[in-house]
């Protein structure tokens, strides 16, 4: 029995146990190469096996229009807030940021370096613990696109459905809920996710995109800024992350034995329900921040009564193999993450933990 934390780490985070036993079992002989994967030339036809089967699966899986093209850069979600701008926000236009946590304020200050944006909604005086509602986004003439986060990691919030956007392109950071449900993918002009929460290890970053998008696109940009560049040369412009697309590729595999993002998603609801109700059935000793309709089920967030007992609770937890329940730095409290990869027991661990901590603390 190998020893496995109860990881709740916000990302990197938990990575399906066979795809890392994989993995080890591949490692110094892939495929009866004699090399591991990382020694393979990104040139060569058994790398590029792996890379394709990757753009392929991930196609199927999340239902993905066959028309669209699959990107495997690097540089995480935080280059792709600049990406984005650079390549699709004109100088006569402007951009619309939904204002759904932390990281919508990134990418929102990062394509003010760019051109010019304006909050199409915010929650932000409410703390962000809730997702807008459809008829508060506001659009101004000759919009470039519309930019949300699916999934608020830091304040645990998360889309249920999205907007129709008519001819205005949906720009979807999804990089903490990609695949932990099935989604429509035509509906958006571009989604983007660093692959370090449901995908797989830190260091690619997934990149959807419309075929359309690139008609659009500035053409006065460097070579490696440019999405064009990596449409075209199927994400092997430069030598790509071929471990990390690699392991994307078994997680990928994983996900399909798991039954698809149907299953998934069944999962991950009796997960995050396992924690959400010992929230709600806690007479307010833990108390959830997101609103209940806003609940993310990728990323649980809840406080205590004071900091003091907060900080207990997340020592007794440490002590008892749990990891990664403390908060982003930028707002305390606590936080467990249950991706896709995090097994049902560590979710009931958890419950079982907050519910017996309750009874000795309260
Ligand atoms: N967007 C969201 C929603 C995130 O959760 C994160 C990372 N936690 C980022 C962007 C930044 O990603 P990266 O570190 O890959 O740049």
């Amino acid at each position: 029995q190998v020893h496995r934390a109860y990881n709740f780490n916000a990302g990197p985070s938990a990575l399906p146990l066979p795809v890392l036993q994989k993995a080890q079992e591949e490692l110094v002989d892939f495929r009866g190469s004699g090399m591991s994967v990382m020694e393979l030339s990104h040139r060569s036809a058994l790398y590029e096996e792996v890379h394709n089967e990757a753009i392929s699966l991930l196609k199927e899986l999340y239902g993905i229009p066959e028309e669209y093209h699959v990107l495997f850069l690097q540089g995480g979600a935080s280059l792709q807030f600049s990406m984005v701008p650079m390549n699709f926000l004109p100088a006569d236009k402007k951009a619309g940021y939904v204002m759904t946590g932390a990281w919508a304020e990134k990418a929102l200050a990062e394509a003010k370096l760019i051109g010019e944006v304006f909050e199409a909604a915010s929650t932000k005086e409410e703390a962000y613990r809730r997702i807008p509602q459809f008829d508060e986004l506001k659009y101004e003439a000759g919009t470039a696109y519309l930019h949300l986060t699916s999934n608020n990691t830091i304040y645990g919030t998360q889309w249920t459905d999205f907007p129709d956007t008519g001819d205005v392109p949906l720009i979807a950071d999804m990089s903490s809920d990609i695949l932990c449900k099935p989604v429509d993918v035509s509906k958006f002009a571009l989604i983007y996710a660093g692959a370090q929460k449901n995908l797989g290890p830190s260091g690619v970053t997934v990149v959807i995109l419309r075929p359309d998008m690139l008609e659009r696109a500035s053409k006065n940009l460097p070579t490696m800024l440019r999405y064009a560049t990596h449409v075209k040369n199927n994400s092997l412009y430069n030598t790509p992350p071929t471990f990390g697309i690699y392991m994307l590729g078994e997680v990928l595999k994983w996900v399909k034995t798991m039954g698809g993002t149907r299953e998934l998603e069944r999962l991950n609801r009796e997960k995050a329900n396992l924690i959400y109700d010992a929230i709600d059935n806690s007479n307010g000793f833990y108390r959830g921040h997101a609103e209940p309709g806003s609940r993310s089920l990728m990323n649980i967030t809840f406080r205590l009564q004071s900091e003091e007992l907060e900080k207990k609770f997340l020592a007794d937890a440490k002590k008892e193999g749990f990891v990664g329940l403390n908060g982003h730095r930028s707002v305390g409290g606590c936080r467990a993450s249950a991706y896709n990869a995090v097994p049902r027991e560590a979710c009931q661990a958890l419950r079982d933990f907050m519910i017996r901590f309750q009874t000795e603390n309260a």
